[in-house]
């Protein structure tokens, strides 16, 4: 076992494509620490600069002292306090929906609540976007269902699909992002609400990047486009902290807390991650001046990366990709950037379809008009290898 394990990173390495663990410290202003230098910070996913932020960090050391480091057991054991609950009414009301849950992380929600959902009814087939995140492919994978993938944001294709293999199960679930973590683009949640009606199918959509920076008071898409039947997020965005949630109806969560692998047999998220998510949701409803900032990043970027010619495929949010192709030009810019003091992600296949190899640059409402304009500059300096 242990050949096969060497060879196999071996293999990935041959293809450089061997990861490695890299320390840095998340400042606050847009900026990080690592390897003992600053660097401009266009890779987190802390999209409002909440990690860093007091209210957080305090509410989080002070449930710690007050409650205790763990949570003891799962939730159907001891494990539920609460704290718990009075969290899980505030995500409710923050996203507009009857109940909500809060889970270990995001992976683990998706991981775990697709199949559990699938095993709901004997013949199960789910439809999800072709770009949906490593998560929802893992609960796609571990669900005993029919699973078919349209093209991304191609509701001709999903209607496709749907009148193809619908019919013959005897439910139907369409997964997927309301805001995609690789394009930065955004589904169109009315269309698949209508779909997901006139399919009789359960709209299930994940919205780790859009919750905290889009919809009204930033409680994500769904929060404008009501109807969609299980909502997930994440606390470890935009959100500043960690964790997961589900917003969805009372029927769901009941469901969910009797059927859901990855719930029933963890244990209960701790109370410092709690109170984080308490703080965090305290202020985001009232960042809509960072909100508006963000977009306005956002744009400034597009526009100027279009006019020098690169393709930034969808994008309309805070995720802005910059597809350069080839996996060694995105490693080669990748380093330019970073010889310039900017951190910027290469994203290659398997993450991102062969061909599309990126540089997503995911801004922070803590960067400035300037620091957008210097990651400009730093591109049009690179010359193609
Ligand atoms: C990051 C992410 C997750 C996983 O959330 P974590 O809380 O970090 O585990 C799930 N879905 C999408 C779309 C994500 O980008």
């Amino acid at each position: 076992m242990l050949d096969h394990i060497r060879q196999s990173l071996d293999r990935i390495a041959a293809k450089d494509r061997r990861r490695v663990l890299r320390p840095a410290q998340l400042a606050g202003d847009g900026r990080m620490m690592r390897d003992g230098r600053e660097l401009l910070d266009f890779s987190s996913n802390d999209y409002l600069g909440l990690a860093r932020h007091p209210l957080l960090a305090e509410r989080a050391a002070d449930y710690a002292r007050r409650y205790g480091a763990g949570a003891g057991a799962s939730r159907l054991i001891t494990g539920t306090s609460a704290e718990h609950e009075s969290v899980e009414a505030r995500i409710a009301a923050f996203k507009g929906s009857e109940a909500a849950l809060v889970m270990a992380s995001g992976w683990q929600a998706n991981a775990g609540i697709i199949p559990a959902l699938a095993k709901a009814a004997p013949k199960t087939a789910i439809f999800a976007d072709a770009l949906v995140h490593n998560s929802i492919h893992a609960g796609c994978r571990g669900a005993k269902a029919d699973v078919h993938f349209y093209r991304h944001n191609d509701h001709a294709d999903l209607e496709r699909l749907l009148a193809e293999h619908g019919a013959a199960a005897d439910a139907r679930m369409i997964i997927t992002e309301s805001v995609f973590s690789m394009d930065g683009d955004r589904a169109d949640l009315a269309a698949l609400n209508a779909t997901a009606r006139k399919h009789d199918a359960l709209l299930y959509v994940d919205e780790a990047h859009a919750t905290g920076v889009l919809g009204n008071d930033g409680a994500g898409l769904t929060a404008d486009n009501p109807g969609a039947d299980i909502v997930m997020g994440t606390f470890s965005k935009a959100m500043g902290g960690f964790g997961a949630y589900v917003a969805c109806s009372d029927l769901m969560r009941d469901y969910l807390i009797n059927m859901c692998a990855g719930l029933i047999f963890s244990t209960a998220p701790p109370p410092a991650m709690l109170g984080a998510m308490d703080a965090a949701l305290d202020i985001v409803p009232g960042m809509d001046a960072e909100r508006a900032h963000l977009g306005e990043l956002g744009e400034q970027l597009r526009e100027e990366l279009q006019g020098m010619g690169y393709d930034t495929l969808g994008s309309t949010t805070q995720i802005v990709p910059l597809v350069v192709g080839p996996e060694s030009h995105a490693l080669a810019l990748g380093q330019h950037l970073l010889d310039r003091g900017i951190a910027a992600l290469p994203i290659r296949p398997p993450t991102v379809p062969k061909g599309t190899s990126r540089i997503r640059l995911a801004l922070r409402s803590t960067l400035k008009a300037q620091d957008v304009d210097h990651v400009l500059k730093a591109i049009g300096e690179w010359k193609l290898p």
